[in-house]
């Protein structure tokens, strides 16, 4: 079985479901389909609670009528009226469109928004891309089953982020999936990004959720590979949108990847990884727009001697120092601010603890930031706020004379934060100076690739 996620690029419209129906229609194996919502969607949805409690009416309006219009054009762009299913396609449509105006009119009435009626509104989204593939399915005689994930996935009732129960996910998985089957069919549509907790309240995986769900299927499936098809040939040596002359990795190990999605590069979610992982279930990262290309394909392990540079990736980074040399146990002393981090639930980077001082960095848009002087009030602390981490991943990378390489393109201006490992070199500047690094950086990737 297969599991082939589409992003919201890979469903934005009438065209590129179209691609999406080409694709799967390639293989004879049985498919779960995974489609995230159409791209900007979700982003409008999240800004609905918002209009409706500061009573923006206008804005709430025009957002609600800019979704009802997009979905209903890339439906009818898709379906003629006179085929049979069009009727009973739009008449699905429409009353998920209802039930999003009415829930979106209770928050303006209360002018309460919860965690959790953001998690029902944005779960339209996918509901939405998901409704109209199915009947587009439909309408041209190919067999398959809508599921609700909401009756797949179990997850606790952490909204925003929700953490899934695999053991109950996999009770209701059996329910309807038998040998190569799926309820009868041999190719389902789901939502990405969306389950439910105990009581069938919607919940969600966090953004960029939906490859999350689809790693999750695969562990829950068995599925012999997952696919993540996107807008671009796979993952590439750093991020397209800020360096032109990137390349496709063909193959890349998981903990890379991770490492990668970890320190910035918004490509997968960084928790896609781990349910593959587990039960070794290779990935691959496709084009939607050019299925043609070989895409990267994600592993355990490739079997190399040699230090081997696969991407790089630049995030903005806080790096904070607490000075240790005065507290007997400093070990004890850095547990405790660790913790303090731990709790607000800041994205730590890299930590070092040597007896003189504690070393965080960590992700510049954690909350922790306006809390420090309240939080660390009794203990001194050095804090920078102008860097950027830039971030070499790879394989055999403890064998790699990063320093080397630079001297030879006289690049002088960046400190090295960690390359002890073997997956990664961290790397960091000065803010200003972290794309033309980056962009060095890739230079070298792209040389010895
Ligand atoms: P989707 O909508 O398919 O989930 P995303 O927008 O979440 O797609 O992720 C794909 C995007 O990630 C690409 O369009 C690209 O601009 C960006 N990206 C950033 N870094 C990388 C990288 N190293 N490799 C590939 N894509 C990258
Ligand atoms: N639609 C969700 C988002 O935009 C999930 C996803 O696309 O992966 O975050
Ligand atoms: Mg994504």
């Amino acid at each position: 079985m297969l599991i082939l996620k589409f992003g919201g690029t890979s469903v934005k419209d009438a065209n590129a479901m179209n691609r999406v129906l080409d694709i799967i229609s390639k293989s004879q194996e049985t498919q779960l389909v995974v489609l995230s919502a159409c791209s900007g969607i979700t982003d409008k949805l999240l800004t609905l609670p918002h209009y409706a409690v500061n009573n923006n009416k206008i804005a709430l309006y025009d957002t609600l009528e800019f979704i009802q219009y997009h979905h209903l054009n890339v439906f009818n762009d898709l379906i003629a009226s006179d085929n049979e299913y069009y009727l009973l396609g739009k008449k699905a449509i429409e009353s998920l469109l209802e039930e999003l105006y009415k829930f979106t009119e209770s928050i303006l009435f209360l002018k309460e928004s919860t965690p959790k009626s953001l998690a029902r509104i944005v779960s339209f989204g996918e509901l939405l891309s998901t409704t109209i593939f199915h009947y587009f399915l439909n309408s041209k005689k190919i067999n398959n089953v809508w599921l609700d994930a909401r009756y797949l996935l179990k997850t606790d009732s952490n909204f925003q982020s929700a953490k899934v129960n695999f053991e109950e996910s996999s009770k209701f998985i059996q329910k309807i999936y038998s040998k190569d089957l799926i309820q009868g069919s041999k190719l389902a549509i789901t939502q990405g990004f969306i389950g439910a907790d105990e009581l069938g309240n919607t919940t969600t995986l966090g953004r960029g959720g939906s490859d999350y769900s689809a790693a999750i299927f695969g562990k829950l499936f068995n599925s012999n590979e997952v696919q993540i098809w996107t807008d671009v040939n796979g993952i590439l040596t750093t991020d397209p949108r800020e360096v032109e002359d990137v390349r496709t990795i063909p193959v890349m190990e998981f903990d890379e990847v991770r490492t990668l999605s970890y320190l910035g590069a918004k490509v997968l979610h960084p928790q896609t990884l781990i349910p593959a992982v587990e039960s070794s279930i290779p990935i691959k990262v496709l084009n939607s727009m050019d299925a043609t290309q070989q895409g990267t394909l994600i592993v355990n392990r490739i079997i190399e001697e040699k230090p081997v540079l696969h991407s790089v990736v630049k995030t903005d980074a806080v790096k904070i120092i607490f000075p240790l040399t005065q507290y007997d146990n400093f070990v004890h002393k850095a547990l405790e601010i660790l913790n303090v981090f731990e709790k607000s639930k800041t994205t730590i980077f890299f930590i070092s603890i040597l007896p003189d001082a504690l070393t965080i960095w960590f992700a510049h848009s954690c909350n922790i930031l306006n809390d420090l002087d309240k939080l660390f009030h009794s203990t001194f602390f050095d804090l920078d706020l102008s860097l950027s981490l830039i971030t070499l991943v790879g394989i055999n990378l403890e064998k790699l004379a990063i320093k080397k390489f630079f001297e030879e393109m006289e690049i002088t201006d960046y400190s090295i934060v960690s390359n002890s490992s073997s997956n990664n070199i961290i790397l960091s500047s000065s803010r200003n100076k972290a794309k033309e690094l980056m962009k060095v950086a890739n230079e070298l990737v792209v040389k010895y690739l």
